[in-house]
């Protein structure tokens, strides 16, 4: 086996994005579904200001304002809320999702998820606060209250279930590749509606495609008996090889895609050349990070930290015995950070909701991590959308630099004139 990195906690404080933010891709995901949030004026402005671009469509999700009233009742009142909502949009499920400030006056959301579902319309609690987790994590969340109405397969059905949410394009791209390799699928978790999740019993392999669903797939494996393969998630040309061959192994097959992954890797040859010997700092907060700086290693990258806010190593394991030589924090001290992206002034930072505009604004070529969450960067289909993201901002930078490839850092402090740069590249 090989050694595993060392993993440094710094305890530091938590300046993870909300977890209100997953509603921004879970809505779009499952179509018939509403995302109802229990908060305040604070997760009001955050989900318009953060998902107000995507707001073309009739978002399905709305925040039931909580005013001082509120405070005192032991239970919110939502049942016109909740017949609003049927009327106007006739969802099959709704997601209550809690906010700090419910959480702090202890609303009892399971009773008031409870209360307001019917037989034909679930109401399903999600703790999805910013006082808890990373706005990913909420999506595993989202998954659990999923698993009861995924019905119970018999063992004899062995068959393939993708978990963690990925668009259309992503989701065709995994069923043509398992049809290809001949290997059975029963479903996406989740799907994209309601009343199609798939089915899962002792037979089925869950095979999970996002680094921030372990709980669920611990969840599938205890309850259900499921088998959950251990591969490389399926980022990058190399990810995505080890993931497919790991799940052909779980029916069976023993598959080689040296010539795929090569293949994959000549056609992003632009960017790997790019990228080679470029360092790479890791300030985010996306539970995506070791997959990625594992990519990035093995396009010719140098990352000189990973940080994340917190690494499952069971559900991590592959991933990990990658990294061997790579500094690895688990909940960073920011403080530190900035000190350290000050003095080894690395080429591109990839950091969070907080710090992304001040770097920039410093001269520092950096690029918000939660962008990662909403792209279309898995699978074979997803590698020049994945690299590309790297390359950009870097390449961008360069661009609108008129001293062309003059160092951004001219001593061990950060320069104090911003130069042009658009806020997030
Ligand atoms: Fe802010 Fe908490 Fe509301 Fe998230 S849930 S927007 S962290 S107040």
């Amino acid at each position: 086996m090989p050694p595993k990195p060392q993993i440094i906690r710094e305890n530091g404080l938590n300046h993870s994005f909300c977890g209100l933010v997953s509603v921004g891709w879970l809505y779009q995901k499952i179509k018939d579904s509403f995302f109802l949030i229990l908060g305040t004026h604070t997760c009001a402005h955050l989900l318009q200001n953060t998902l107000g671009v995507m707001i073309f469509a009739r978002p399905r999700f709305a925040v039931a304002l909580m005013e001082e009233g509120d405070l005192s009742a032991s239970q919110p009142h939502l049942q016109e809320l909740i017949d609003e909502v049927c009327q106007e949009y006739t969802p099959s499920v709704i997601f209550l999702l809690s906010s700090c400030t419910p959480e702090v006056i202890k609303v009892e959301f399971e009773g008031l998820a409870r209360s307001l579902s019917r037989p034909d319309l679930p109401v399903l609690f999600v703790p999805a606060s910013g006082l808890d987790y990373t706005f990913s994590q909420s999506e595993d969340t989202v998954l659990q209250a999923l698993i009861p109405f995924c019905p119970v397969a018999p063992p004899e059905d062995k068959r393939v279930v993708f978990l963690g949410s990925v668009n259309e394009v992503i989701a065709d791209d995994f069923l043509t590749e398992a049809d290809r390799l001949g290997i059975p699928v029963a479903g996406f978790l989740p799907a994209d509606h309601f009343h199609d999740m798939p089915p899962i019993g002792p037979g089925t392999v869950i095979a999970p495609i996002q680094p921030f669903v372990a709980k669920t797939a611990n969840q599938l494996r205890n309850e259900r008996g499921a088998t959950v393969i251990s591969s490389l998630f399926p980022f990058g040309p190399d990810g995505t090889r080890d993931f497919w061959e790991k799940l052909a192994q779980a029916f069976g097959k023993e598959i080689d895609l040296a010539e795929r992954e090569a293949a994959a890797w000549e056609r992003i040859r632009e960017h790997t050349d790019l990228l080679k010997g470029k360092r790479v700092f890791f300030a985010t907060d996306i539970l995506m990070e070791l997959p990625l700086t594992r990519f990035l290693r093995a396009c010719g990258a140098e990352v000189l930290e990973c940080s994340t806010p917190y690494i499952n190593r069971r559900f991590l394991a592959r991933e990990l015995e990658k990294l061997e030589g790579v500094k690895l924090v688990e909940q960073a001290n920011f403080d530190r950070q900035l000190r350290d992206i000050a003095e080894l002034q690395p080429d591109l930072v990839i950091s969070n909701i907080l710090s992304t505009n001040p770097l920039v604004g410093k001269g520092v070529v950096a690029k918000w991590g939660t962008e990662f969450a909403f792209m279309t960067i898995h699978g074979w289909t997803g590698v020049n959308t994945l690299v590309g993201m790297f390359t950009r901002s870097i390449k961008r930078h360069r661009q609108l630099d008129p001293l062309g490839s003059d160092p951004v850092w001219t001593t061990g402090i950060m320069p104090s004139a911003p130069k042009v740069i658009p806020l997030v590249s």
